[in-house]
């Protein structure tokens, strides 16, 4: 039933493609749009960067502080082939492949450098059924000897890994030069600034609420992470999404070193260009609690431990935890909504957010034009 509401509420980004041409009552001769961009995360950030670029006038609304919750804990991985959630394998390759592009032009117009880098990352097996299954999957396979030629701290107990080249890049720093982009290029940025309502007449929005007084504009898109459902309640849509917390510590390893990035089942060893790692992470149902708990990291350190046993004498320097967006069938919610013409969610972006941020921006710029 509530998959149902959302199938009905909001089109996939597959389906979004498939159908760009969007018409609607709002389009202009100029092609120019007032947009009110509700949540700065990655998603409202990329969106209100992309939209930008297409001369509309985008204010963008973020109830703290841009990229202070999931997008601003996030490892960074970009990483299609990681884990299955959160899209299509053929959307996050997509995505994937316009990050050389969105970076030079975000780096050029804020001036803040993202650290974006390609980056190899091993998915190693410890028994012949795993094997059997990541030999399967694509990429180079590589045996157990070699796997520890190029990465001596992995465990001995490795039978072979899949070796892919990936991307990384640092979500913090992400986050703020999209949003400083989209304001060189126009748009108002409000921090501290929650939406708290819409109000809707003949099935179109007509302004949004704030604490600082009302906004109008042609198009509204909430993009406010797991609270999008809150948010999307206040123009009486029932937007399906809920948080899941994922907990993360930061491992300074001392003499140990880990060039690539380690997948194994759900947890992840990343290393940072600063020489520490990033253990990563759990899946857990919490509410809206996102701190870390000492099962959680027990978790993690267990899994970097037993994979490279070298981190054994690694130094604990940071835990922190997020809540991804989880929608109940694992896919992103990107499109206009069932009832009201002019207002777009783009939410449920659960493990991959970051990654999938610009063909989530790209998405929402086609439903606009
Ligand atoms: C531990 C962890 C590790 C991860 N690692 C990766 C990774 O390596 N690679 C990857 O691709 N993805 C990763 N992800 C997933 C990624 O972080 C998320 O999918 C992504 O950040 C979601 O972005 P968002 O903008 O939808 O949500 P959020 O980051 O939650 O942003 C939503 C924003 O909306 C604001 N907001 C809420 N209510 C209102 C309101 N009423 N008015 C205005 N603003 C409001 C919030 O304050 C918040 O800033 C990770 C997630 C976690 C938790």
């Amino acid at each position: 039933m509530k998959t149902q509401e959302k199938r009905r509420g909001a089109k996939t980004i597959e389906q979004m493609f498939a159908s760009q041409a969007i018409n609607s009552s709002h389009d202009n001769p100029f092609g120019m749009a007032r947009v009110v961009v509700v949540g700065g995360g990655v998603i409202g950030c990329a969106i209100a960067e992309r939209l930008t670029l297409d001369r509309h006038e985008v204010t963008l609304l973020e109830r703290d502080q841009l990229g202070c919750r999931a997008s601003g804990a996030a490892a960074g991985e970009l990483s299609p082939h990681s884990e299955a959630a959160g899209g299509t394998l053929e959307s996050a390759v997509r995505s994937l492949e316009m990050f050389p592009e969105l970076v030079a032009r975000i780096e050029k117009d804020s001036g803040v450098r993202v650290e974006y880098h390609l980056q190899q990352a091993l998915q190693p097996a410890l028994n012949e059924k795993e094997a059997a299954k990541l030999r399967a999957s694509g990429g180079r396979w590589l045996d157990a000897q070699e796997c520890r030629s190029v990465e001596p701290s992995l465990t001995p107990d490795v039978l072979g890994a899949v070796l892919r080249q990936e991307a990384h890049i640092t979500p913090p720093r992400f986050v703020r030069a999209l949003a400083r982009a989209a304001a060189a290029r126009g748009a108002e940025v409000r921090e501290g600034t929650p939406a708290t309502g819409f109000m809707v007449a003949d099935g179109e929005a007509r302004r949004v609420m704030t604490p600082g007084g009302a906004i109008d504009a042609d198009w509204f898109v909430i993009a406010a992470g797991p609270w999008t459902r809150e948010v999307a309640m206040g123009a009486g849509i029932n937007v399906e999404v809920r948080p899941q917390r994922g907990q993360l510590a930061l491992l300074n390893p001392g003499a140990t070193s880990l060039t690539r990035t380690v997948f194994w089942s759900s947890g992840y060893l990343v290393p940072k260009p600063d020489g520490t790692i990033v253990a990563g992470s759990t899946e857990e149902d919490s509410g809206f609690d996102d701190r870390p708990t000492v099962a959680g990291i027990a978790k993690l350190l267990n899994f970097a431990w037993r994979v490279v046993p070298g981190l054994g004498s690694a130094t604990l320097e940071r835990t922190w935890a997020g809540l991804r967006p989880v929608t109940p069938d694992g896919e992103p919610i990107v499109g206009p909504v069932a009832g009201i013409a002019n207002l777009i969610v783009a939410t449920g972006h659960h493990r991959k957010g970051i990654l999938l941020a610009p063909i989530a921006a790209a998405t929402v710029a086609a439903a606009i034009k």
